[in-house]
């Protein structure tokens, strides 16, 4: 059968069994199966959710390579309208349209215009629907797609019909079980209360239900009530699983299996009654009494057989289509033919629920070695949803998922499924360390760019012409890649690859470094055009990337090197121009530098500062003097509001060293977090010194990199120095500056909630210099604002920087935010801030920062 064939009969049984209407649909066919539905209700459908609504849905589905399940908004709540996109490997291969009326959800005056017999179902009913059915698809493709398995299914699949109609038949089932493991305990819970109420009725010990496993010999009390002995029973010792009803009273001779089965569990009479379910003795459910004088009345039966019935009935109600035992059997059957190791595990009990044939080949050599049990429930117990690991006894790579779910008898149980992918695994290594392409993004790697520049450094030596590398390096990608995960930043990456070999004059001379970093040479007749291709290189990033359903801005920072003009080696010609790079990570970042023989002297440098600052760092941060900058209150008298701590760098080695020179090194090294944890307690140690020595209402504001801001723990961090120090929280005010990296402004508010949560003031520095605007500040969670020092700097001669303080002080009032200027140095200046409506104002014309015992001596 061919492909859409198969998905058809998917769809459709798969609409059946879990009430909701779907189409699927490929990128290269469009839709490839006929929608499921009458004509009246397709009619009816369409009335909900028309063609735009679907076209929105499928270009939204074709963009989306990351979440596999999204929802386009309906005007009716009833209705929802799912996209799921299935991809193997990363690329996209299905997508299916869903729509579903939630039962529940539906108005009266709605339910009686609906088209007879529509499908109607359960919101939770639809979201897990829909991820098994994107598991399933999914699965199907890998199948497929596996090239000796996928030949062999379309043989047996070309084979004959019975087979299809059996995979539909399987799949039948299947969905029926699903719906059995919705999380819905209400056959234990019922089961649980019909057993309680007729112990207490009849004054007996204790009931249970214990149930035959598929395999035949073992036995699971899976529901008891009354004393609680009588939670699990042994195998093998089980007398009453006949299909018949026992009466025994206390003084009844008994069997021998009787005998000892009731004397070992203490039990002194008994009902054993079996429950059928679709003429198939599964369960059974027993009454005992463990008092010496049980003697089982007629009506006491009647009333055991009624409790059984209405036990019964709640189950088979449950089992609408399929038994349970027949759709455990049937969902065995397909789990067993899937080409992934599956097991299930109950954790809390530490018992091996099940494993498919196949799991046990995978993890032959494990299960020898450690044991089955062992190593499975180590596994299973394992929190993580998706991880791909190694396994050392097999030899392979394993795509590992777990979830939890509820097991047939409504237990929670977790289900883990193993992919062998050690196949793909290896080619990708090979294809990695032996090809010339970067397996992520498919453009040239290190090893093809040192080839080609090589050739282009002989070429242009030759010809007397001249050529250009450049080297880009992302903005904060660390920030995207560690704030949305690893798999975002992948899209992000491969899409900005994709724009690059876009670009005109460069399209097969663009590498990946590895990381965040890219390689662009340009030589030959391209270089005439340099700048264009440059500008082209940086349109690419004026636009944001959609991510995890929102825009993210990500920019680039580039260094340009000349080959043979700057060097004529390739080792020397990427020295340089990364030296180039960081220097423009240094100006600011966001923008290309090229590089600048001058500029090469000091960058030596570099490395030096790089191994001192690691030291510095280590050694308790001794090195790192913390300076204050008074702070002062312009509302009335100029008085002393307290002071910036500003750091600085006495180097033993290297001299004294200015902030703006080291703090863009450290947040790149990732040092910043140790030095700016030295600072916070060194600035909030002096804060209390002065609130106690009689200035209650100092404060210390500290300085707060974006680095530090986006760490986990930064609240803990926090709330430690405050907890150490005891300094009123409300004397701490933190800067931070609003930086491209969170243009995940929602992240970004929830951090600064949580730190305001501290109760410490939070200050929004530099402002006007990136990217802030004036609707962010209304929307951020921030006490005070610091207008950048370049707008005091023009102050006298420029319109536009008088606008933008009287603007800013007045929106600032407005919504009750204070502000701060800073850079004041000037009497000039001061005359004019003044008359702002400003609260506070910093500068040299006050003071410069100064060390403590300085600043101490002038205002304590
Ligand atoms: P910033 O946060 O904007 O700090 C104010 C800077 O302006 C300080 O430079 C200060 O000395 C300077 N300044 C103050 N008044 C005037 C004035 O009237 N005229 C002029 N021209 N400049 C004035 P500094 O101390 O060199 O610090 C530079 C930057 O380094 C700071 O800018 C801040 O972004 C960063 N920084 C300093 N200490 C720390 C720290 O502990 N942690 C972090 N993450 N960054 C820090
Ligand atoms: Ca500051
Ligand atoms: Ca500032």
């Amino acid at each position: 059968m061919s492909k859409p064939g198969l998905f058809q009969k998917i769809q459709d049984y798969f609409c059946r069994a879990n009430g909701v209407y779907l189409s699927c649909l490929n990128r290269e066919d469009g839709v490839i199966t006929k929608a499921y539905g009458t004509e009246n209700e397709k009619v009816f459908l369409h009335s909900i959710a028309g063609e735009s609504r679907y076209m929105n849905l499928l270009s939204r589905l074709e963009d989306c390579a990351v979440e596999s399940v999204i929802e386009e908004p309906l005007d009716v709540e009833y209705a929802k309208l799912y996209g799921v996109s299935v991809s193997v490997d990363g690329e996209q291969k299905l997508m299916w349209a869903a729509l579903a009326l939630i039962d529940e959800k539906i108005p009266d005056a709605v339910r009686e215009k609906l088209p007879q017999g529509i499908l109607t179902t359960t919101e939770q009913g639809v979201s897990l629907a829909l991820e098994f059915l994107e598991l399933l698809t999914r699965q199907l493709l890998i199948t497929m797609k596996n090239e000796s398995l996928a030949n062999e299914a379309l043989e047996k699949i070309k084979k004959s019909d019975e087979e299809i109609k059996l995979q539909c038949h399987m799949l039948e089932a299947l969905n029926s079980v699903i719906k059995l493991l919705e999380p819905d305990d209400s056959f234990v819970s019922t089961a649980e209360k019909a057993l309680e109420s007729t112990v207490k009725a009849l004054g007996l010990s204790g009931a249970f239900i214990i149930r035959q496993n598929v395999d035949g010999a073992s036995f699971e009390v899976i529901v008891s009530s009354g004393d609680n002995r009588l939670k699990t029973i042994g195998t093998s010792e089980v007398p009453f699983f006949t299909g018949r009803q026992y009466i025994i009273s206390s003084n009844s001779v008994r069997p021998e299996k009787f005998r000892n089965f009731m004397g070992k569990y203490a039990i002194n009479a008994a009902v054993f009654q079996p429950m059928y379910i679709n003429n198939n003795c599964q369960m059974y459910v027993c009454f005992y009494d463990r008092n010496e004088s049980r003697t089982w009345e007629k009506s006491d039966i009647s009333f055991l057989n009624d409790t059984k019935c209405v036990i019964q009935s709640v189950l088979s109600k449950k089992i609408t289509t399929n038994s349970l035992a027949g759709s455990y059997a049937s969902l065995e059957a397909i789990l067993e033919n899937t080409g992934c190791g599956i097991y299930v595990a109950d954790i809390l009990k530490q018992e091996l629920l099940y494993m498919n044939s196949w799991c046990k080949v995978l993890l032959e050599n494990t299960i020898e070695q450690n044991g089955l049990e062992n190593h499975v429930l180590l596994d299973a117990a394992n929190t993580k949803s998706f991880e791909e690991i190694y396994s050392v006894e097999e030899d392979k790579w394993f795509d590992v998922h777990r979830t939890d779910i509820k097991w047939v008898d409504g237990r929670q149980v977790r289900l883990v499924t193993l992919y062998d992918i050690t196949q793909k695994k290896r080619y990708q290594q090979k294809m990695e360390t032996q090809a010339n392409n970067d397996f992520l993004t498919g453009l040239y790697n290190r090893m093809r760019c040192e080839q080609d520049l090589d050739r282009f450094i002989n070429d242009a030596v030759n010809s007397n012409s001249t050529g250009a590398l450049i080297y880009i390096d992302l903005d904060d990608f660390k920030h995207i890649n560690d704030g949305l995960g690893h798999q975002y930043g992948d899209v992000l990456l491969k899409a900005i690859s994709h724009s690059l070999t876009h670009v005109h004059g460069i399209e097969n001379h663009c590498y990946r470094m590895g990381g965040d970093e890219f390689i662009v040479i340009v030589a030959g007749e391209p270089m005439s055009q340099l700048e264009h291709i440059i500008n082209d290189i940086q349109q690419i990033f004026v636009k944001p990337w959609y991510l995890k359903g929102e825009d993210y801005y990500c920019t680039i920072s580039g260094g340009v090197a000349f080959f043979p003009t700057d060097a004529t080696t390739v080792e020397e010609v990427i020295r340089k121009a990364d030296i180039a790079l960081f220097n423009a990570k240094k100006e600011g970042k966001n923008r290309i530098v090229y590089f600048d023989g001058t500029i090469d002297g000091k960058s030596t440098k570099r490395l030096d500062l790089e191994k001192h600052m690691r030291k510095a760092a280590m050694n308790a941060c001794e090195e790192f003097k913390v300076y204050f900058q008074p702070i002062i209150d312009v509302t009335g008298e100029d008085t002393c509001a307290g002071a910036e701590a500003l750091v600085r760098w006495n180097s033993s080695m290297l001299g004294f060293i200015n902030p703006a020179d080291f703090i863009p090194l450290a947040e790149y090294l990732g040092l910043i977090n140790p030095i700016g944890e030295h600072v916070l307690y060194e600035a909030a140690k002096h804060c209390k010194y002065w609130n106690d020595m009689g200035y209650p209402d100092y404060k210390v504001n500290v300085n707060l990199s974006v680095v530090q801001l986006l760490q986990n723990d930064v609240v803990k961090k926090i709330k430690k120095v405050i907890d150490e120090v005891k300094i009123e929280p409300c004397n701490l005010c933190l800067e931070v500056t609003e930086s491209l990296a969170i243009n995940d402004m929602v992240r970004m508010k929830r951090i600064l909630s949580e730190i305001k949560s501290l109760g410490v003031v939070v200050a929004l520095d530099d402002f006007g210099t990136g990217y802030s605007s004036l609707n962010h500040i209304r929307e951020m969670p921030i006490d005070i604002i610091k207008i950048d020092k370049c707008f005091i700097e023009h102050l006298g001669d420029d319109d536009f920087s008088n606008a933008f303080v009287r603007m800013v002080s007045e929106l600032a009032n407005a919504i009750g935010v204070k502000v701060c200027v800073e850079g004041v140095e000037t009497s000039g200046q001061y005359d004019i801030i003044k008359n702002m409506g400003i609260d506070y104002i910093q500068g040299y014309y006050f003071d410069r920062p100064m060390c403590i015992s300085d600043f101490e001596s002038k205002y304590i």
